[in-house]
């Protein structure tokens, strides 16, 4: 990267601005016009920019904020602990990068949880003695929307819990592929534009002014995340996963506590192979330190927790990238 700061500035400029507009697309309208593979990769010439000249980041660079503006016509949740984005990594060897830092830190060999990462949008779900009373969208990640009477339609969220909790989970809302094919062919045969791909339809099925038209699109949920889980006597991620079973929500069967490098390759190779044959869009796996209180004292930057990883798949997305998709409809 041989370029000087006056030019670093002009190019970084030019990236904010690009970048930013496709966050607006992606995050706020479901209607993105290039791949995430597009962006992924002037994601990481921002990144890399940024990491040479260090002085030139600004509050607006994407490298500093999670998701985008929220939709006015939803109440707004704040979230009292962020909902963040995650790190990401495109290789073995750089996964393997992330687990040797953590290890040597840690001294030890690390247990780590290894999940399929949804691809889907995150999802707050709260129950106040065992009642669902409120559910959002992460939003810009310190406020989300509020999309209670919405998630209230999609099945597999329970309404009630068997023990009256006051408990917060979260998690990823999806439309598994059959729905998908399904709403996208309909609307071809209406006249009607087609989502460019699962994550934005479930993105653009749960913000519905209408909960009817919610209920109609399908979608399910897989929860992975226990907020406050001491209150539980709950210490390592593959335990909040299997108590929250317990209580009735929806969790991806696939997890597994794994230590060797060795191991979660042979993971990666397993779902990159059988992803095609799941119900659900994945686009990559997600490995986080096993222990709860580790993660937590790991904690986490402005963007993205310091205790769990994606490793992403490499693209694979042949859907028509259209736009002029009305969110609304
Ligand atoms: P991300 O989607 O890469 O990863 C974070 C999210 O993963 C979490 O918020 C959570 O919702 C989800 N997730 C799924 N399974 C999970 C699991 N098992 N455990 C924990 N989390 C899980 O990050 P992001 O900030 O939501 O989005 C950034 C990505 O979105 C980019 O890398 C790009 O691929 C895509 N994007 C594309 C465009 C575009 O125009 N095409 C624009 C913006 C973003």
């Amino acid at each position: 990267m041989a370029v000087d700061e006056k030019q670093a500035a002009a190019e970084l400029q030019e990236l904010r601005t690009q970048i930013n507009g496709w966050r607006d697309e992606y995050y706020t309208r479901d209607t993105p016009s290039v791949t995430d593979a597009e962006y992924d990769q002037k994601y990481r010439r921002l990144e890399e920019l940024e990491a040479a000249f260090p002085q030139l980041v600004t509050s607006d660079s994407p490298t500093q904020l999670v998701g985008d503006a929220l939709l006015p016509d939803f109440g707004k949740v704040e979230h009292p602990v962020p909902m963040l984005s995650m790190g990401d990594v495109f290789s073995l060897e750089e996964l393997g990068g992330w687990i040797d830092h953590l290890n040597a830190d840690a001294e030890r060999d690390l247990d780590y949880n290894v999940e399929l990462k949804i691809d889907g949008l995150s999802l707050a779900l709260e129950y106040t003695d065992g009642k669902l009373v409120r559910a959002s969208t992460r939003g810009n990640g310190r406020v989300g929307e509020d999309v209670t009477a919405n998630v209230m339609q999609i099945a597999d969220v329970p309404m009630t819990l068997p023990k009256p909790l006051t408990i917060e989970v979260r998690g990823e809302c999806y439309m598994p592929k059959a729905a998908f094919a399904d709403l996208n062919a309909k609307r071809e045969a209406a006249g009607e534009t087609t989502f460019a791909n699962p994550r934005n339809a479930a993105a653009g099925s749960l913000r519905q002014l209408d909960p009817q038209v919610t209920e109609r699109r399908k979608l399910a949920t897989f929860i992975y995340t226990l907020m406050d889980p001491d209150k539980f006597g709950v210490t390592t991620q593959d335990g909040a996963i299997a108590y929250m079973a317990s209580l009735g929500f929806a969790t991806n069967p696939s997890s597994q506590a794994l230590t060797s490098l060795a191991d979660i390759d042979a993971y990666i190779t397993r779902y990159t192979s059988d992803r095609d044959a799941l119900s659900y869009g994945i686009d990559g796996i997600v490995v986080k330190v096993n222990s709860l209180h580790l993660q937590e004292e790991l904690g986490a930057t402005v963007k993205v927790p310091r205790w769990e990883i994606a490793y992403k798949f490499p693209p694979e997305e042949s859907a028509t990238i259209v736009r002029d998709i009305e969110w609304t409809v």
